[in-house]
């Protein structure tokens, strides 16, 4: 895209926040960018703080943002059920969408393949954004680590599984047979 020729030149601006005003970048050509680097933000729904760089890119009719995040959030070790605190990368490209073109005044349709987030109030707020991409990004069977000591066992007698598996274990199945 011949429009990214000057994001070396763009500056990069801190935010400690994940509400963004984009009112001024949407009266600007397609290609403007505006950079940041998000610094220990807070959003509703979201456990940990957001870090990492932002890019947000005025398209045709959208703002691109481009996010290389990181943020944490606990979860329980699968194998010992104590709360751990896990780091998350959060990396993605969502477009957001004014209802309305600043200039003309024509009322904007996100294209279904291009649908995304609402630019509500001049602002886009990363927040849902991130909250999903940390969901997403939550490992299915998190672990405290290599040295997990898995559960407690000594005061249990034979846990449920093992007698399910011994009937599984019971059952004869002849590849062969017919
Ligand atoms: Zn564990």
């Amino acid at each position: 895209m011949t429009a990214e020729g000057g994001t070396a030149n763009t500056p990069v601006r801190r935010t400690t926040s994940l509400l963004i005003n984009v009112s001024t970048l949407l009266q600007e050509p397609i290609g403007s960018l505006r950079r940041f680097d998000v610094d220990g933000a807070r959003g509703s729904g979201i456990n940990g703080a957001v870090n990492g760089s932002l890019r947000l890119l005025r398209t045709d009719q959208s703002i691109l943002a481009t996010a290389e995040l990181s943020s944490s959030v606990t979860d329980l070790c699968g194998g010992c059920l104590e709360e751990i605190e896990l780091d998350l990368e959060l990396s993605f490209d969502e477009e957001f969408w004014p209802s309305m073109d600043f200039i003309t005044g024509t009322v904007i349709e996100p294209p279904p393949e291009r649908a995304g987030f609402a630019v509500i109030d001049g602002q886009i707020d990363l927040s849902e954004a991130v909250r999903q991409y940390v969901e997403m990004g939550r490992p299915m069977s998190p672990r405290c680590g290599s040295d997990c000591p898995g559960l407690d066992t000594s005061t249990s007698t034979e846990p449920l599984v093992d007698a399910r598996w011994a009937a599984l274990s019971a059952l004869k199945i002849d590849p062969e047979g017919d």
